[in-house]
């Protein structure tokens, strides 16, 4: 097995103004330098849209890079309050997120969607962090393996790599509850999700990092990421604050 570098993704939902968001990204960015060329990982920040080209000026030359926190299928045309992959990659995104569990709730987006946007993005040249998760009445009802292997199958694009795609698997019934799943817990789906995905792209599962996402804070992170199939997390809530998702970083060392 290729060591795989632990990314430190934060997803900012849909908080900051502008001078929010120029504070914590200049925040995240000095933090980020003092790590130095030799850090142990990869950092992502994916604001709000509206944020975007004011973050990629933040960040710019820390280290840090920033993705959306979605995407349209299409390129351009007739979709109002819709932004293009092409859109963000040309605002200096490097990454996107798709198939987030608020966007399947909130949106209806089913894993046939997701695989249309995550395969729209990776045309665009960006790279993308596909999302699955089960929600705690699948949990408990035994099916959290096979709810999300269905959505893996469903939702990972055509032509991922280990360069070019990150899978994120976020218990619903853990994403800004503050209830976190064990590191046992994760690590069992992570395990499985990585078995999956040897039969979806062969030797590239190997390869390609899976991140777990709901409620990681830097006391049960470092934790969760010394699970053996756990590189790295993405991070709602804790992300706003510079000092938490530097912490989070950290434990990733
Ligand atoms: C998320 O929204 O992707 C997430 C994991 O949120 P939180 O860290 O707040 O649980």
């Amino acid at each position: 097995m290729t060591a795989r570098r632990p990314l430190i993704a934060g997803n900012w939902k849909m908080n900051g103004l502008l001078a929010d968001g120029r504070a914590l990204a200049a925040g995240v960015a000095e933090k980020r330098k003092a790590f130095g060329e030799s850090a142990p990982f990869d950092m992502l920040v994916c604001p709000p849209f509206t944020l975007v080209t004011a973050v990629v000026d933040a960040v710019a030359g820390s280290g840090v890079e920033v993705g959306g926190q979605d995407c349209h299928t299409a390129e351009k045309g007739a979709h109002t309050g819709d932004v293009g992959p092409a859109m963000l990659k040309d605002a200096g995104c490097a990454y996107v997120i798709v198939g987030h569990s608020e966007r399947r709730t909130d949106h209806g987006e089913t894993d046939a969607v997701v695989k249309a946007k995550a395969e729209a993005a990776l045309a665009a040249g960006l790279k993308v962090i596909v999302c699955i998760g089960e929600t705690l009445e699948e949990r408990e009802a035994g099916q959290t393996l096979d709810v999300n292997k269905r959505q893996l199958n469903g939702s990972l694009p055509a032509g991922a790599s280990a360069e070019n795609c990150v899978i994120a698997y976020e218990p619903v019934w853990a994403i800004g509850t503050g209830k976190v799943a064990t590191p046992e817990q994760a690590q069992e789906v992570h395990a499985a999700i990585r078995a999956e995905l040897k039969g979806l792209v062969g030797g590239i599962a190997e390869d390609m990092r899976i991140l777990y996402g709901g409620s990681m804070k830097p006391g049960n992170a470092a934790e969760l990421m010394a699970q053996t199939d756990i590189d790295g997390g993405l991070i709602g809530g804790a992300s706003l604050k510079v000092d938490d998702f530097i912490g989070i970083a950290e434990a990733a060392g």
